[in-house]
């Protein structure tokens, strides 16, 4: 009998934390080493955001660099994982009456490698990205969630990509730490009690949390991803938070983690 994969949101910040030792990439391998390898990963990533729902479906997909102004070790880097035409067509399925695209041309994102090339550095486990629809609402994508969720069962490890707190403008880029703004601080810590508490409904309603969270999601690209993850949780699962902290101090590292 297959066991049960968990469901993991990721924050993953700076892309830089793919080729740079630091805590939150030390973390990254730790979930490797300590969860089961899984079949396949399905990754819902911040950066594939776009008018429509597509899944990528190609056997082989391309590592894109989709960002500028960083060292070429960065550019260097590639996660030569197979993709999974198979998951891609059984995700497809798994969300009908939405319309799916199987998608030939994406590939994966740092939103997908810059984490996984720390949590299975070898890049032999297939991977599928799903892409986020800019046109629905919160709910939307919560709802898809969770009509994904029988592929914890089958093997797939199902894993967010994005940032609870991720405010570009408020970032300081630079290798010096920063203390972080106070309402990344209570925002970041919010969303640790709803998840804790089980209530989905508030953060599914997260234009409803006020100040701190107009500034912590200014755009809901990098929050949306947590709620996929959210609609995985099984009924009284325990949740787990084992990566934590802040980078540039306006973007939440956090990844929550089911099973
Ligand atoms: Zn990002």
């Amino acid at each position: 009998m297959n066991k049960t994969m968990p469901a993991i949101f990721f924050g993953h910040g700076n892309p830089m934390n793919a080729v740079t030792d630091n805590a939150f990439a030390k973390s990254w391998e730790g979930i490797g080493a300590k969860i089961p390898t899984p079949k396949a990963i399905l990754c819902v990533s911040a950066h594939w955001y776009l008018p429509e729902t597509a899944v990528t479906a190609m056997p082989s997909p391309r590592t894109i660099h989709d960002f500028g102004g960083f060292p070429k070790k960065l550019f260097d880097v590639q996660y030569p994982a197979p993709g999974a035409p198979d998951l891609a067509g059984r995700v497809k399925d798994l969300l009908v009456p939405a319309s799916v695209g199987l998608d030939t041309q994406w590939g994966l994102d740092h939103g997908t490698w810059s984490v996984l090339c720390r949590v299975f550095p070898k890049a032999n486990i297939p991977v599928v990205q799903l892409s986020i629809d800019e046109r629905q609402p919160p709910s939307f994508h919560y709802e898809m969630g969770r009509k994904l969720a029988c592929l914890r069962e089958q093997g797939v490890l199902i894993i967010g990509s994005g940032n609870i707190v991720h405010n570009l403008q408020a970032y300081a880029w630079g290798e010096e730490p920063v203390e972080p703004y106070d309402w990344a601080v209570r925002f970041d810590k919010k969303v640790r009690t709803l998840v804790t508490d089980g209530n989905d409904r508030q953060l599914i309603e997260y234009e409803k949390l006020g100040k701190d969270a107009r500034l912590s999601i200014p755009t809901p690209e990098h929050y949306l991803p947590l709620l996929y993850i959210l609609a995985l949780r099984r009924k009284n699962e325990p949740v787990t938070f084992p990566v934590e902290g802040f980078d540039g101090g306006s973007m939440s590292m956090l990844a929550v983690q089911f099973g």
